[in-house]
C-alpha cells in the first residue's frame, strides 16, 4: 500500500464526512473503467452461464451491481469504444472524453489498451489521458490481430498503479483483447476443450475462414461448413479465453486490494460488444443488432459496495451510461447530457415498448455509427421486435425471435 496515496483519501474522506455527516455516501476517488472486447454477456457466470469462466468477475463484482439487460451502443469495437469513452453517440475525435473531463478535475489518466484498430484514429481515443500505452504495430500477429496478451495488459496496469503521485486521484482504462478471435487461450486455460474431437486448430482465421473463403459464394449465409463440433470446439477455445482473461484481471483487482484503492474507487467493468459465435454459420461481429451482438456485461462497484441499493439491476442499461455515471458520481453532472445517457443509479424498470409506434422519439436509439451500418434502434427493446432507423430516418420493425435484423 502506498501510505501518501491513503494520507490523501483519509484526508478526502473526512472532509466529505465533515460537508455531507457521517453515513452518507461518498463520492468515489479513483476510477478505473474495463473493457474486454467481444464479451457476450451470456458467457459470464454471473449472467447465468452454466461454466465458470469469470470467477474473478464474479467474486469481484459480489459486493457491486450487476447490470443484466445491458446493451452496447453498437456491434462494433471503434464507434462502441468511442461512444462509451464519450457517453454519447456524437462521438467525433474533437467531443470531449471522459479522460479529458477528468484530467480537467485533476485526475491523472492512464490507459493500457490491447487493440490495434485504435491506430486508425488515435486521437478518437487517446484524448484526455497523460499516458496512453497502446500496443506497438510490432504487436500485431500473423493475423493482423492484436497480440498484446492480458497478462501483458495486467502487467503495464499494475505498474502505473505505483507511479501514480500519491496526492492526485486517478482514471484507469484498461482494454482487454483476448475474447476476440482468434481464440487462441494459452494452453492452462483450455480446459473446457478438453475432450474435443474436432481436428481444427482453434486459429478459425487460417482454418475455418480460409475454408469458407474457398466456398463463400455457395457457403454464403448457409453456415454448413462449422459442424456442430466445429461450433462447440471454437466456443470452447472462446471461454477460455474469457476464463484466461478474467484471471489476469483478478490480479488487477487484487492490485487494487492491496493498495488500499477498491475502498474509495469506481470500478467498471463492461465490454464493446458481443460475438455470434457460429450461429446459422455466421462468427465476428459488427453485422447486426441481434443480442449476440449487442448484449454485453456491465458491473459497477462503487467505494467496495453496490451502486444501487440492489445487487442486480434489471432494468436496461446503455454502455453511454457509463460516462454520465461517472460524472454524476463525482458531483459533476455532464453539461448537456445526451438524452439517451441516464445516470445508472437511477435507471427505471425494464418496460417493453410496443412495436411500432411512431418515429421512435423519446425512446433511447443505439446507432452502430459505421458508415456502412449507420442505423438505429431503441435501446429498449423486447425479445421479438426491434426497431432500427436507416439513414434516410425510415423506421422499420425488424423480427428479433431469429436474431435477424
Ligand atoms: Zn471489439
Amino acid at each position: 500500500m502506498a501510505p501518501g496515496r491513503l494520507g490523501f483519501h483519509e484526508g478526502i474522506f473526512l472532509l466529505l464526512l465533515a460537508v455531507a455527516g457521517a453515513g452518507c455516501s461518498r463520492p468515489a476517488e479513483d476510477v478505473v473503467l474495463i473493457t474486454i472486447d467481444t464479451l457476450r454477456a451470456d458467457h459470464v457466470s454471473s449472467y447465468g452461464y452454466s461454466r465458470a469462466t469469470t470467477p474473478e468477475l464474479d467474486r469481484f463484482f459480489a459486493s457491486g451491481t450487476v447490470f443484466e439487460n445491458a446493451i452496447s451502443s453498437a456491434p462494433c469495437t471503434l464507434p462502441a469504444v468511442k461512444q462509451l469513452l464519450r457517453g454519447s453517440f456524437e462521438a467525433h475525435a474533437e467531443s470531449q472524453t471522459l479522460a479529458e473531463r477528468l484530467h480537467q478535475r485533476g485526475f491523472v489518466t492512464g490507459a493500457v489498451v490491447s487493440q490495434h484498430q485504435f491506430y486508425k484514429q488515435p486521437d478518437a481515443y487517446r484524448r484526455g489521458f497523460d499516458r496512453f500505452d497502446i500496443q506497438s504495430l510490432d504487436e500485431v500477429d500473423q493475423h493482423g490481430m492484436t497480440a498484446r496478451t492480458a497478462r501483458e495488459v495486467s502487467n503495464r496496469a499494475i505498474a502505473w498503479l505505483d507511479e501514480i503521485p500519491s496526492n492526485r486521484p486517478f482514471f484507469l482504462w484498461l482494454h482487454y483483447f483476448d475474447p476476440h478471435d482468434p481464440y487462441e487461450p494459452p494452453a492452462k486455460y483450455r480446459g473446457f476443450d478438453a475432450g474435443s474431437v474436432s481436428a481444427r486448430s482453434g486459429d478459425r482465421r487460417t482454418d475455418l475462414e480460409q475454408e469458407k473463403r474457398s466456398t463463400t459464394e455457395r457457403a454464403r449465409d448457409a453456415g454448413y461448413i462449422f459442424t456442430p463440433k466445429d461450433v462447440q470446439h471454437l466456443i470452447n477455445l472462446y471461454d477460455g479465453e474469457i476464463l484466461y482473461t478474467d484471471s489476469e484481471i483478478g490480479r488487477v483487482f487484487a492490485a487494487l486490494d492491496a493498495r488500499g484503492i477498491t475502498s474509495h474507487a469506481l470500478v467498471v467493468l463492461t465490454s464493446d460488444h458481443g460475438e455470434r459465435l457460429g450461429r446459422g454459420g455466421h462468427w465476428d461481429h459488427c453485422a447486426s443488432l441481434g443480442d449476440e451482438e449487442l448484449r454485453v456485461p456491465l458491473f459497477v462497484r462503487v467505494n467496495g459496495g453496490p451502486l444501487t441499493g440492489r445487487r442486480r439491476e434489471t432494468g436496461q442499461a446503455s454502455t453511454l451510461d457509463v460516462v454520465s455515471t461517472v460524472l454524476a458520481l463525482l458531483g459533476t453532472p455532464q453539461e448537456a447530457a445526451p438524452a439517451v445517457a441516464r445516470d445508472l443509479r437511477k435507471l427505471p424498470p425494464t418496460v417493453v415498448p410496443p412495436w411500432p409506434s411512431g418515429t421512435g422519439a423519446g425512446r433511447r436509439a443505439m446507432r452502430t455509427g459505421s458508415s456502412s451500418q449507420d442505423r438505429e434502434a431503441p435501446g429498449q427493446s423486447s425479445t421479438r421486435w426491434r426497431a432500427i432507423r436507416s439513414r434516410s430516418g425510415t423506421w422499420r420493425v425488424a423480427a428479433t425471435r431469429r436474431n435477424r435484423t
